[in-house]
């Protein structure tokens, strides 16, 4: 298990180190180095020295070593996925699930670093020609949450890694060791000392902040909350640097009347339960149609209650602990407002005992303006609201500040494709619980973010377009 700091090709120590826990029974499973503002400079150092001579290689030997990368994560994915699972409290069958959607993003990446595109045209007066070109952008830094700390870092970096750009890497301090992890990975699979640096400073406001305002750094891609994503941009405006910015969802999960309900609860609980409830697309504003509202609930509930809550890593166990007793407070929290203001629980709703960040599978049925709507529950809990009409539906799916992702089930395509192009989300999943796909553009509309990771999108948050005009 790496817990030193990668920087320059190297394993390094810091100013001190800092716990890493199981959120499943508190114990600690690793002390990590922390930066002080020397390791965060040797970090720029490094990346800067790097850029030049890693914006000129060709792509084919970036896009190699993203493919070895790719082959070295499939390969080693049971080993990270208990790595995963230990310092984020997720279930194994989530982990693995996780790790393996993390790859693919190496292999994808490995196809689109080879197929940077271009342009050469005449001018419509016919006397010049117009070049356009697509350049690395420079020094990144990527920042990632808690909730996929493998996904969330291959992400970002294998789009840096195909676009020529050189990075340093923060993770979330809740779980380093995934992202440490990866770095061992591209190290292995041949990445040049420099182009990719892990850190995690002592201080991350002052550190990041100063980060941003050096003139070095070239590109900020972000992963985490609309609260943190807003300072950043604020930040980031004094230097006026690039930003990508993959922010808070609250997504709705609407059921029509015609829903096929075997269908819709099926994808619900994906939409709802992958990895716990701890998603940014996860399902947490759920309306369903009154009239199919008693056999849906029925049927949703039964299928919560199905689930088995444990240590992520033993076996059978489908719902892990929250990634710390912090989260896990947050979502009681939210759930015992919810039932002081009357919400109806028709499962589970208390806290268990013991030392672990757990929380029970919970579905509660809500009024329509029910303040837990507002909040990003990060946990297995599912609001539901019933509602009469189409248009009503609509304009509560739109009822919020966050545009990332929402869900529509009916049987009738021409309905739901009207209803999806009506909400106001970047992604929206018709008669599907999850869409998430290193081939798709991810990213939302509204507060949920600016810019796209994945697909053909990803790799231009790496990039910058460069005109080329030629008299002839
Ligand atoms: P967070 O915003 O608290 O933290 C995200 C990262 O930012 C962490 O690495 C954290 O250490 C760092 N950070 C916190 N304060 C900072 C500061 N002042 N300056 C610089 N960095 C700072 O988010 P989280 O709790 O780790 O993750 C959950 C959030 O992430 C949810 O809102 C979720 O919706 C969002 N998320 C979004 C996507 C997406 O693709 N849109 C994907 C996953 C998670």
């Amino acid at each position: 298990m790496r817990t030193k700091m990668y920087i320059d090709g190297q394993w390094v120590d810091g100013v001190k180190t800092t716990p890493v826990y199981d959120p499943s029974d508190l114990s600690v499973i690793a002390d990590v180095a922390l930066a002080g503002d020397k390791e965060c400079e040797a970090a720029l150092v490094a990346a800067d020295s790097a850029s030049p001579s890693w914006a000129a290689t060709a792509p084919r030997v970036r896009s190699e070593i993203l493919r070895k990368a790719f082959e070295i994560m499939s390969a080693e994915a049971d080993y990270l996925a208990e790595l995963v699972s230990k310092e984020n409290g997720k279930a194994l069958p989530d982990a693995k699930g996780e790790v393996l959607y993390a790859a693919e993003f190496f292999r994808w990446f490995a196809e689109e670093a080879v197929r940077t595109p271009g342009d050469f045209r005449k001018s419509p007066s016919g006397d010049k020609r117009i070049l356009v070109t697509h350049q690395p952008i420079g020094l990144s830094l990527l920042i990632t949450p808690w909730n996929f700390p493998a996904a969330m870092a291959t992400r970002k970096i294998g789009p840096a890694v195909a676009a020529g750009c050189t990075m340093i890497l923060k993770p979330a301090g809740e779980t380093p060791l995934t992202a440490l992890a990866i770095a061992d990975i591209m190290d292995r699979a041949g990445l040049p000392k420099g182009v990719l640096n892990v850190i995690l400073p002592e201080n991350t406001g002052p550190a990041i902040s100063a980060m941003l305002h050096d003139p070095r750094l070239k590109n900020l891609s972000f992963t985490g909350s609309t609260e943190v994503g807003r300072i950043l941009l604020r930040e980031a405006s004094d230097r006026v640097i690039r930003c990508s910015m993959e922010l808070g969802g609250n997504a709705p999960f609407v059921v029509l009347d015609d829903a096929n309900i075997e269908e819709a609860v099926k994808g619900l609980m994906l939409a709802k339960m992958r990895n716990g409830g701890a998603a940014c697309t996860a399902a947490n504003r759920i309306y369903v149609a009154r009239s199919i509202g008693d056999r849906f609930i029925a049927e949703f509930a039964k299928a919560m209650s199905s689930m088995k809550m444990g240590v992520g890593r033993e076996s059978g166990v489908t719902l892990g602990a929250s990634v710390s007793l912090k989260e896990r407070n947050k979502i009681a929290e939210l759930v015992d407002g919810a039932t002081s203001r009357g919400a109806k629980v028709h499962t589970c709703g208390t806290t268990p005992e013991g030392p672990g960040a757990f929380y029970p599978p919970t579905v509660i049925e809500v009024s329509k303006d029910d303040e837990i709507l507002a909040n990003e529950v990060f946990g297995p809990v599912a609001p539901i609201v019933l509602f009469d009409t189409d248009e009503e539906a609509l304009k509560l799916a739109n009822d919020t500040e966050y545009g990332l992702i929402s869900y529509v089930y009916s049987e009738d395509l021409k309905r739901a494709i009207r209803f999806a192009e009506g909400i106001e989300a970047g992604m929206v999943g018709i008669n599907r619980g999850l869409l998430s796909d290193p081939a798709a553009p991810f990213g939302g509309v509204k507060q949920s973010g600016l810019g796209r990771e994945g697909g053909f999108d990803g790799i231009h948050e790496f990039l910058q377009t460069k005109y080329i005009g030629v008299e002839i």
